[in-house]
């Protein structure tokens, strides 16, 4: 199937081809027709599939005939970032139809949202988080009388943050005329619920559910509670990545280990809830620059987050759920681009490893470095063959790991990768590093 089989706009296919996208994804071959019909929609699928634009797509080509000037379609998203996100991808897409969207949220000034709900530059798409949309409604500012399609994006996220109530007060303004489109990764009674009062006869699309992209490389690393820090900037420092997640569990953990790591040279930044929005902006759009190379956020805060390029996910704090773990990991290896992700496990954690592997129906790889991983062995029924490591650097924990892993060829590139700089000994590539930075651009 390919983008032309859909006989979208000329205008449409214009703003296809700018963003380089040359086939569609699983999700996009199985919503967009449907989408384009008319019908209903209950996406279960994760952020990196490309399920924006299979709903951003059939809006643009529903919206290009028709009134302008007027909200006509509304896509509710639980956060700014996913928010912005949505709107970027519209603007992207949509840029040869003159068609408008405009984002609402919270944090920022309401004189600017109001000219695009009611003023003269009134959007006909509007990308908005629950809370500032129902309080514009509230004081009257907008009107959903004439939606076509509404949206609800991450609806498992809007129950997370408690915004479920919201979205049902916002849904009783919704005509019921509206084509509706649900996404959610993960599907909690909750959401079952709500997707059940929201949706007529919808086309159920499901791909990915709760499998992380295929093409991550997932590693587990065991490290005693005590040396996760240092474990840490052993990978960065090994790894060298262009582009990291970092995930702790607490925000003041982010914080705390943001501000360490920059103490030791590294391009690093943070995000938390606490920071206001200007400031997530900046520390975004320097991770999406470059100007950082890492980027150390809660799960709360990496929402909606997309950096097409992120190489690495690690998970410096296990994370408390699986689908927590299918998230953070959905950031990487985006549109079939390959990326990694490491775990930090120390013996608290195995429980939850074993639900995640049980979940993922996959055994996923140790790799215990002598330096930093307990003493036990990590699984009894394959024990350690250890022997001592004075570089640090990774070894598989069994032989069935290691040509579990010779077959797949990503995992050969990183494998051969981390044997070859263990050669050049654990000092040598530190261009994570400011230091390191400098010294390769004198060299
Ligand atoms: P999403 O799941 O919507 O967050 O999309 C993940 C990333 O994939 C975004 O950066 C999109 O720009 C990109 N993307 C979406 N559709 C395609 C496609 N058909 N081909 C290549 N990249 C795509």
């Amino acid at each position: 199937m390919t983008f032309e089989s859909f006989e979208l706009h000329a205008r449409i296919m214009a703003g296809v081809k700018s963003a380089g996208y040359r086939t569609p994804t699983p999700i996009q071959r199985r919503v967009i027709p449907a989408a384009l019909s008319g019908r209903d929609i209950l996406g279960l699928a994760q952020t990196g599939t490309g399920k924006t634009a299979a709903f951003v797509l059939p809006i643009l080509q529903r919206l290009s005939s028709g009134p302008r000037g007027r909200m006509r379609a509304l896509i509710v998203a639980p956060t700014r970032e996913l928010a912005e996100q949505i709107h970027g991808e519209i603007r992207m897409l949509g840029q040869a139809t003159r068609l408008r969207s405009a984002t609402v949220y919270g944090g920022v000034g309401m004189a600017p949202q109001i000219r695009a709900l009611r003023g003269k530059g009134r959007a006909e798409i509007i990308v908005a988080c629950p809370g500032r949309l129902l309080d514009h409604m509230n004081r009257g500012h907008a009107d959903l009388s004439n939606l076509e399609v509404l949206v609800l994006d991450e609806a498992d996220h809007m129950f997370d943050m408690g915004f479920l109530p919201d979205v049902r007060t916002i849904m009783k303004q919704v005509p019921t005329t509206a084509q509706r489109l649900l996404f959610s990764a993960t599907m909690p009674e909750d959401v079952r619920h709500l997707a059940n009062g929201v949706l007529s006869d919808p086309l159920t699309a499901e791909i990915g559910h709760r499998k992380p992209a295929q093409t991550v490389t997932h590693a587990l690393y065991p490290v005693e509670r005590n040396k996760k820090t240092e474990m840490l900037k052993h990978l960065l420092r090994e790894h060298d990545p262009r582009s990291a997640l970092v995930f702790t569990r607490t925000k003041s953990g982010a914080k705390r280990l943001a501000k360490q790591l920059d103490s030791e040279n590294f391009f690093v930044t943070s995000l938390q809830g606490d920071l206001s929005q200007s400031k997530r902006q900046k520390a975004l759009d320097g991770f999406r620059r470059g100007d950082y190379h890492i980027l150390v956020a809660t799960d709360i805060a990496a929402r909606g987050i997309d950096v097409t390029r992120i190489s690495h996910v690690i998970n410096y704090d296990v994370p408390n759920t699986v689908e927590a773990y299918t998230h953070r990991i959905g950031r990487t290896g985006r549109a079939e681009r390959s990326g990694e992700a490491f775990t930090l496990v120390t013996q608290d954690d195995v429980k939850m490893i074993r639900s995640i592997e049980r979940s993922l129906g996959t055994r996923l790889e140790r790799i215990e470095l002598e330096a930093f991983a307990w003493d036990d062995t990590f699984d009894s029924h394959h024990p350690r063959k250890s022997r001592p490591n004075r570089t640090g650097v990774g070894r598989r924990g069994d032989g069935r790991e290691r040509s579990e892993r010779s077959t797949r060829q990503t995992d050969g590139r990183t494998h051969n990768r981390r044997y070859r700089r263990s050669r050049n000994g654990p000092n040598k590539q530190r261009n994570t590093s400011r230091a390191g930075q400098q010294a390769t651009r004198e060299a």
